[in-house]
Parts: C-alpha cells; structure tokens; sequence
C-alpha cells in the first residue's frame, strides 16, 4: 500500500469558550513516524482525534494524501486509531475483536479470516486468537488493539499513548515492536506520548506540543541540541 501524508494547516479547535488547538500547523510526511510529545492536557488526544475524524475544527485545513477531510465520516478517512485504554469488547475472542471492523465493511468470511490471521500475525498473536481478553495481559490486549486497527489496512495509524498502561519492562520491549512493525508497514504513524524518553527513542520527528500550540517540530537531536525555547529545552530533558 502507498504511503499518505498529512497536511495540518492553521487548525483551531474550541470545546465552548476553551481555546485547546491554537493555529495548528504541521506536514507529517508519507510513511513517517511522527510523535507527538506534551504534557497531559496540552491538547494531543484533541489533535489525534480530529485527524481520525472524532473531533471537528472551527477553522483551518486538514488533509490527507492531499484531500481535504474536513467534515468526512471517520470510517471514510482509511486511518486506524488504537487508544489507550485498548477498547477491545469484553465478550468477544481476540479474532473476533479483529474481525469487528472487517465485518462491518461486510468482506466476505474467507477474507475476514485471512485478514484476522495475518493481522495476529503481525504482533505476535495467533496462538492466542480463541481466547478472550480478559485472559490476556495488558500488552497481549494493546496487541490485539493494534491487530485491530492494522486489519482494516489503514493508511495512517494513530496511536495514543499505546504503551502506558504497561509496566517499564514491556514498555521498552513494546515500542522495540512498534518501531519494527512500522518500518516493516511503512505505514504513516503518529504516536502520541508524554514521554519525552518515548519519542526520542522512537520516532522520525517530533511535535513537541504545550497549551495547544506547537512549540518545536524537530528530528530528536535537533530538539536535544537545539531547543527553541526553555519549555522544550526543559521538556526533552537537554536542561533540567
Ligand atoms: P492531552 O491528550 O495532551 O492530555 P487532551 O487533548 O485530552 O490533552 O485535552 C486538552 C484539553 O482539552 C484539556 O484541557 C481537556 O480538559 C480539554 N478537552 C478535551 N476533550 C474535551 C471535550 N470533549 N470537551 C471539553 N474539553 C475537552
Ligand atoms: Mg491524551
């Protein structure tokens, strides 16, 4: 599949009086691996959101691989959203968790098992594919969710703030996956972390985001070597 890119030009979004994106603009190139670095509340969630199609904004442009989105359906969009709490329905095995969103396009069944099948594959997961998610542990689940959203063959993957909810040893070993899996996909991702460690180890490029605007967009060494102001200097940790 062709990789797409994202062009994020001018954005502002209101939830009532609260300003929380301020004159957004961002190009995030086609198969990149792009994070999105702030502290809670600095509005990352609302600007992942808005790409997949959740949120709406009051002005500016949003497209992707060149079209503009604004207003078009989230299933319209071809982006995968994993998020962190991993959503995953309770009742269902982890095949049919990855199968949900192939049977809502309603692909014929020997499709759907070939997807699911090749989805679990991708992280590790087909022998676990009859069990329920409540018999996983945290990161089997994050997989599943990732299997998910992968087997709708996305075009962009957003993640937010994936890893979490997962202890330090699987943190480091899960994003060592993803890294993987994303260079293998070629897919355009955007990570979303508070974690400044996270992204620096992990990612392309860098957004470093606070208060709703963007304060630095940068490789990991130019934010590192070359901060733009104290708050990113302080934030990826070059100073203390
Ligand atoms: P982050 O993901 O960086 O922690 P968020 O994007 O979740 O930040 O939130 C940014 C700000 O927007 C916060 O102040 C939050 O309270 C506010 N916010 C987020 N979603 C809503 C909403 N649906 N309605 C009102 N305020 C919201
Ligand atoms: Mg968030």
């Amino acid at each position: 599949m062709k990789s797409v890119g994202i062009e994020i030009k001018n954005i502002a979004l209101s939830f009532g009086s609260t300003a929380v994106l301020k004159d957004i603009t961002l190009t995030i190139e086609p198969g990149e691996f792009f994070a999105l670095l702030g502290p809670s509340g600095s509005g990352k969630s609302t600007l992942l959101r808005l790409i997949a199609g959740f949120n709406q904004h009051q002005r500016g442009e949003l497209l992707i691989d060149g079209k503009d989105v604004t207003g078009t359906q989230p299933w319209l969009r071809n982006v995968g959203m994993v998020f962190q709490n991993y959503a995953l329905w309770p009742h269902m095995t982890v095949a049919q968790n990855v199968a949900f969103g192939l049977e809502a396009r309603k692909l014929p069944p020997a499709e759907i098992r070939a997807k699911v099948a090749s989805a679990l594959e991708l992280v590790d997961m087909a022998g676990l594919a009859n069990r329920r998610p409540g018999q996983l542990s945290g990161g089997q689940q994050q997989r599943v969710a990732i299997a998910r959203t992968l087997a709708i063959e996305p075009q962009v993957l957003l993640l937010d703030e994936p890893l979490s909810n997962l202890d330090a040893k699987l943190r480091t070993q899960t994003r060592q996956e993803l890294v993987q899996l994303q260079r293998r996909l070629g897919i355009t991702t955007i990570f979303v972390t508070h974690d400044q460690e996270e992204a620096l180890t992990t990612c392309h490029r860098i957004a470093v985001m606070d208060q709703g605007v963007i304060q630095q967009v940068g490789s990991p060494m130019d934010l590192f070597d070359f901060p733009v102001n104290r708050f990113v200097a302080q934030f990826v940790g070059s100073v203390n």
